[in-house]
């Protein structure tokens, strides 16, 4: 302290004391009146904001019409609402790809290269486009990986068995099975990626896409979505399914697997998908009864009869549409036990609905199955 100065007297040093507390007090008054105690300091809702924005208002807009003798319905979810005319290409761009497909793969128009190679009667190299080759390809490979049990060569016993395009209601004979039964087996073909080409080890071979050309056409209709800045989209071809990015509400996208029940169609579960596509196969709904069986468009190749057995139906997910689809045919031909063996062994995301005595319903499902998804309904019996 400098010279001539002279000591604070108690009561000076009590008002000073007194103001500063005042001042320290109104500073913190002031500092909580701009943040409220429920919300973050300001530095803290700088960061907030930078790593969550504000719900953005989406705008979905759909698509429909009928396809490969079903139906086909695509979702698309849009920061801002779609020009006129991107709608118009969009519309285009999803028929284009679904009728590529019908083109090249259906049984049931005779022009499509599917056909024509089925009609060729021969055992030389028959070229056919990528697109086909490729689904073929996949196609025999899940064929050698189950034994056999799934195999697009089973197109004749289909239509004997009255699901091919020609329709029919009465089971063949034992004779006439004999023989179709020369006609199939995955092992009379070879497909060759390298020249696109196909060839028949006997010329009366017959092959029949259905139960995984749908999962790839949605493949196929997502490659073109996936060309448009999207927030998220559901593409549903004849109940294949494919998801990505968040529907409208900015959640996972909520898709029902259905209650293997013939009458009325209602979702036994409710899933939120977002990356993923989903397959159903089941003898709920492509079937007829003979001699008080259940007759159902699910072949299997090794006996030439449809599958008996109490499996309803089989939900598989994967990333790829084309996989899920033949999978859940796979698994539905290799039956409850054999293929819920299967897919464990190879790792496949699979529901199996089983029915039970006393005519309802139980579930099983594979180790990968429940972590792809979020449940956003309970079971329904
Ligand atoms: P899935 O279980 O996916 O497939 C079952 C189908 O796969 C059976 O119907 C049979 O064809 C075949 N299959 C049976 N067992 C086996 C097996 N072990 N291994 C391999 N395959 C097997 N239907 C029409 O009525 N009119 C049409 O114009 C028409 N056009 C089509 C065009 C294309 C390109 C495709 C792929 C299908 C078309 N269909 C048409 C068929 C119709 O879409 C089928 O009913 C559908 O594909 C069967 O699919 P799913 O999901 O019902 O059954």
């Amino acid at each position: 302290m400098s010279q001539g100065q002279k000591p604070l007297t108690p009561k000076s040093l009590a008002l000073i004391a007194a103001g500063l507390f005042l001042l320290v007090a109104l500073t913190i008054y002031r500092f909580r009146e701009a943040t409220p105690p429920d919300r973050p300091t300001p530095v803290q809702q700088r960061v907030k904001s930078i790593v969550e924005p504000a719900s953005q208002q989406r705008t979905m807009t759909s698509f429909s019409g009928p396809t490969m003798g079903t139906q086909y319905s695509v979702k698309v979810v849009s920061a801002e609402p779609l020009a006129a005319s991107v709608q118009e290409k969009m519309a285009a761009d999803i028929s284009e790809a679904l009728a590529l497909v019908d083109a090249k793969m259906s049984t049931y128009r005779d022009d499509s290269e599917l056909s024509r190679f089925n009609a060729a009667k021969t055992t030389e190299a028959f070229p056919l486009s990528s697109d086909t080759i490729s689904v073929m390809a996949y196609a025999q490979r899940i064929s050698a990986e189950t034994g056999g049990a799934f195999d697009i060569t089973v197109g004749p016993l289909v239509n004997a068995w009255g699901f091919g395009p020609d329709g029919r209601v009465s089971p063949p004979s034992e004779s006439e099975l004999a023989k179709l039964r020369q006609r199939v087996g995955y092992e009379k073909i070879t497909v060759d990626t390298n020249t696109n080409t196909v060839r028949k080890s006997q010329a009366d071979i017959y092959c029949d896409l259905s139960a995984i050309a749908k999962g790839y056409a949605v493949d196929h209709v997502a490659l073109h979505l996936d060309d448009y800045d999207l927030a998220g989209y559901m593409i549903e071809v004849g109940g294949e399914v494919r998801t990505k990015g968040t529907n409208a509400d900015g959640g996972a996208w909520r898709i029902g697997i259905e209650q293997p029940d013939t009458g009325e169609r209602r979702a036994r579960r409710v899933i939120g998908m977002s990356r993923i596509s989903m397959a159903t196969s089941g003898d709920y709904r492509n079937f007829y009864t003979a001699d008080g069986a259940r007759v159902s468009h699910t072949i299997d190749p090794r006996t030439g009869s449809p599958v008996r057995h109490g499996l309803a139906s089989v939900t598989v997910l994967a990333n790829q549409c084309l996989l899920a689809d033949a999978y859940a045919t796979a698994l539905m031909v290799l039956g409850p036990e054999e293929g819920y063996r299967f897919a464990e062994e190879h790792n496949l995301a699979a529901l199996f609905i089983m029915r039970t005595e006393d005519g309802g319903y139980e579930e099983r499902t594979t180790n990968g199955f429940a972590g792809l998804f979020v449940d956003t309904a309970p079971e329904q019996d």
